[in-house]
């Protein structure tokens, strides 16, 4: 029988670890998030890009517990406004913002602008200790609307208007919504190259071993 490899979830959303759990059922991998460990120093989430930034989650969590993790990073990008809220979506009103500021600041911004046009992005990252890392993306298209609609999800859900299904996301149930978002996409992506995900782990695992061998056999 394979030994399951030991990965880390980066967060302490208990939500998001029992959803990659269920994802990745059947392969041969034992999940954990940092609920399972003591007090550990966090880091700082301070990248200009997405894939910075899981990439800082997943690299900093791995290289702290000596084990694989796994972090990803999400946001909203406005073509009309170059992009932003991006990185800075869940702050984009200010520090701690709530969802609804957030999403009044936006319509704020995009007043009298006709582009709607807007994309929500994922990038999913998994980090050995030494630092190696694999990426995924996922991507979502949508418009943003003049005034929010729906009742369900979080964030700018109810501003975010998805034209294949005529709904916002907060209009759409969890599995309408999960087949069709920018995490979706980004984790069906993973499950499908997990055997290839988990081979790598192995081959950098065994790796570091091996150059700890040497430098102990070496001092
Ligand atoms: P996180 O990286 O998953 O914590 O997401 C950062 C921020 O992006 C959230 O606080 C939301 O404001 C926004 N966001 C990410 N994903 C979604 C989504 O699926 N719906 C609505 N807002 C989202």
């Amino acid at each position: 029988m394979v030994e399951p490899v030991i990965m880390v979830v980066a967060t302490r959303n208990s939500g998001k670890t029992k959803e990659i759990r269920s994802l990745l059922e059947g392969f041969p991998v034992e999940l954990k998030d940092l609920n399972d460990f003591g007090p550990i120093p966090e880091p700082i989430e301070d990248g200009l890009t997405f894939e910075e930034n899981a990439y800082k989650k997943a690299s900093f969590t791995a290289k702290i517990l000596g084990l694989p993790a796994i972090a990803d990073d999400s946001g909203l990008e406005v073509e009309a406004l170059g992009g932003a809220p991006g990185v800075y979506s869940a702050r984009y009103a200010g520090i701690n913002a709530t969802d609804e500021e957030n999403n009044r600041k936006l319509l704020k911004e995009m007043e009298g602008i006709e582009n709607r046009r807007a994309r929500f992005c994922c990038v999913i990252s998994i980090a050995v200790p030494t630092g190696f890392a694999l990426t995924y993306e996922g991507f979502c298209e949508g418009e943003i609307l003049k005034a929010p609609r729906g009742a369900g999800g979080f964030g700018y859900d109810p501003l975010f208007f998805y034209p294949p299904l005529g709904k916002t996301f907060a209009e759409m149930t969890l599995e309408e919504k999960n087949a069709i978002s920018h995490r979706g996409r980004a984790l069906q992506e993973l499950r499908r190259e997990f055997d290839k995900v988990l081979l790598w782990i192995h081959n950098r695992l065994e790796e570091e071993r091996r150059m700890l061998g040497y430098i102990c056999e070496n001092e």
